[in-house]
């Protein structure tokens, strides 16, 4: 089983951040632009936060280019790092036990995610969790997630790990966690902790489908039998 790279997704899957993201993005519209709510209406899982910000730069008539984009994320980490701190953020269950388990076992584990690394790393920061995810690929690589998995082995590789995308597993919370890993040949555990419900994970083409981390038994079964 040492052959297989685990790659999370992050809110829904690990964490909800108690829509700390979310703010953050509308206040940094709101700053920079003055636009209240900017972000009302745009659905948010499972996209990157590049292509969250550029809908609603488009969303609003407002020209993407010139460094706006940068201006934004500049502007969402400053406020992100505040909104952090709220009392509704979360641990999904089971995320401890399931992260501890695999360390035990000596699995290389990673991230794969819409957050652009800053945002990801405060996020899981509030949980000290940085310690678990030495690399990864980000929004912050791609807009669009789809070509994250490629970037998350080269960096991979560059620490000593190589794995194909066939032996990847990605556990995400969104169909588009899904995809983004059966359209390189990889992997998918979708959890029910997120948005979506079992049957369109299922239905996702998901390798596996648990309600939460906390199967960890199932969890570990797949990693045994399906990858082995
Ligand atoms: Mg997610």
């Amino acid at each position: 089983m040492k052959d297989v790279l685990l790659l999370f997704d992050i809110d829904g899957t690990l964490l909800d951040s108690g829509e700390a993201g979310t703010r953050a993005l509308n206040k940094a519209f709101q700053s920079l632009f003055g636009i209240d709510d900017a972000f009302r209406g745009i659905s948010m899982a499972g996209k990157t936060d590049t292509q969250i910000i550029k809908e609603a730069l488009s969303l609003h008539g407002i020209d993407s280019r010139n460094g706006v984009v940068e201006s934004v994320m500049n502007r969402y980490i400053e406020l992100l790092k505040v909104e952090i701190d709220n009392p509704r953020k979360r641990l999904k269950p089971g995320v401890k036990e399931v992260l501890h388990t695999i360390t035990d076992l000596g699995l290389p584990m990673g991230l794969l995610t819409g957050n652009i690394e800053p945002g990801a790393r405060i996020k899981l920061g509030a949980f000290d969790l940085n310690r678990y995810f030495p690399a990864g690929a980000f929004g912050s690589d791609h807009d669009d997630r789809d070509m994250l998995l490629p970037i998350a082995l080269q960096r991979f590789a560059r620490l000593g790990v190589e794995v194909p995308p066939q032996r990847c597993v990605i556990i995400g919370d969104t169909p588009r966690d899904v995809r983004c890993s059966k359209i390189h040949g990889g992997r998918c555990i979708a959890v029910c902790t997120g948005p979506y419900d079992a049957d369109t994970l299922q239905d996702a083409g998901a390798d596996l489908v648990l309600e939460s981390l906390e199967d960890r038994e199932r969890f570990l079964q797949f990693l045994a039998a399906e990858v082995n």
